[in-house]
Parts: structure tokens; sequence; C-alpha cells
């Protein structure tokens, strides 16, 4: 299995997995003139995208889902709740994903897994193929167990990083937005991502990228700064960011 990202952040995101049998699309955060060119760059045409499979209804994930799934006839799986925000149109083809209900598509097990977040019924996944697996951690404002338990056993693991505290409340969003932000159902601060490896203890992932790297309240020279001690510990450790996301990796 591998994955590979067309961008990462608050003004879009795509993540691309591609096992033996199946290649699956997590969330599309951005416009077709945009995703097409991104989708070439990494070898894929979106003919051969079996399933995009959304986390939740912000804009960032879900913007640019209905037009790129009509266009090329993509199922679209998403929650009940996500569905219900209305964000994908009504001529999309959709499947309804239960949180915590793994599903098989081809040779690939996807794991939708309830997250702390202030959308309707967001999930993050974690896919198995051949016992290795892949988890995508991000939008989520705090780590429950149930979090620590879904995702500290994956072998490559993409984590939000998404601001440093002092730099959120020193920034330019007005109060509001900075609390939700910092917020138990917002984004996980760098020492969040960090105490969530540290919690990790033994089960380190041999991949990490670090991802949702805020460009207003953060930077990924911090980002490295703050995770440097893991470079000794994870085999390839990756910063994801928003105009370029990351290359192909292995799981
Ligand atoms: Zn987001
Ligand atoms: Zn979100």
């Amino acid at each position: 299995m591998r994955f590979c990202s067309l961008g990462s952040g608050s003004k879009g995101n795509a993540t691309l997995v591609q096992s033996d049998d199946a290649l699956v699309m997590i969330d599309c955060g951005f416009p077709l003139k945009v995703t097409l060119p991104r989708l070439a760059e990494m070898g894929i045409s979106p003919e051969q995208i079996d399933a995009i499979l959304v986390t939740h209804e912000h804009g960032d994930h879900i913007g640019g889902v209905s037009r790129l799934a009509r266009k090329f006839q993509i199922p679209v799986y998403l929650t009940a709740g996500t569905y219900r925000s209305k964000k994908v149109d009504e001529k999309t083809t959709v499947k309804f994903i239960q949180p915590d209900t793994p599903l098989k598509l081809k040779d690939m097990v996807i794991n939708p897994v309830t997250v702390p977040h202030d959308a309707r019924e967001p999930c993050q996944f974690v896919i198995e193929k051949s016992s290795r697996s892949l988890g995508v951690l991000t939008d989520l404002g705090s780590l429950s167990v149930h979090v620590q338990n879904a995702f500290s056993n994956c072998d490559a693991l993409v984590l939000e990083a998404n601001h440093d505290v002092d730099m959120l409340m020193n920034g330019p969003y007005p109060p509001s937005l900075r609390a939700r932000v910092a917020g138990n159902w917002g984004h996980l601060s760098n020492q969040q991502a960090f105490d969530f490896l540290q919690n990790s203890g033994d089960n380190l992932p041999e991949t990490l990228v670090l991802g949702h790297i805020s460009m207003q309240n953060n930077s990924v020279d911090k980002v490295k700064d703050i995770f440097s001690p893991f470079e000794s510990q994870v085999s390839i450790v990756h910063y994801a960011t928003q105009d370029e996301g990351y290359g192909w990796l292995n799981v």
C-alpha cells in the first residue's frame, strides 16, 4: 500500500491511498482545476479512483467532492450526519458508512473512527491491507482514549499539527475563531500531536507525516523543531504543506 497528498491545510485537503487492487481518495477540498493537475503530477487519472471517502462537511474537505465524483462517476462514502449537511449534491452517488464499523473495499479494509470535531458526524480513517495499516488523523480538537487506541498501532500515520498555541493566541484570528481552533472540538496543537506520539510508547509509526499545518498560526520550521526528537525513532518523517502535500510514501 502507498499514499500521497495533493495538499494539506485549511484551504484544501486530499489524500490518495493505493493498494494492489484499490485506489481511494480521502476528502477533496480543491476545485477540479486544481485537483486534476495535482492528480496527474502523482501519476493518477481520475478514472482510476474507486471511492472518495469524506471525513466531514468542512469546505477544505468536501468542497470539491461532488464535482469530481459526478464528472468521473466515483461513489462517495460518508456518514449520514455528513450527508445531512447537504454539501454533497443529490446527483452524487453516495454510500453510507457507520463510524467504527469497518467496511471492505476490494483488498482494503477501511475503519472510520469517530473524532471530536465541530461537525455533524466526523470520522477519520484507518486503512488496512495485509496486516499493514495507514492512519489519517486530522481535524480533531482533543485526543480521546478512543482515538488514541484506534490510531496508535498504525505503520504509517498522517497526524495533524495545526497550530502553535502562542502563535494562535497572539495571531490575527478574532477571539471567537481562536477559541474554536484551540477548543476540544477544534484542531490539534503541536503539543497535542507531540503528546499523541509520546503516549504511543513503543508503537510509533514507521512513517510519520505531520499535516494540516496552519499558515497563520504555525510554521513548518516550528513543527520540525518540536518533532525533531522523533526523527531518530521514526524512519521517515514528512511535513505536508498546503500547496504541495507530499509525494508517494509506502506503508
Ligand atoms: Zn480541515
Ligand atoms: Zn474540519
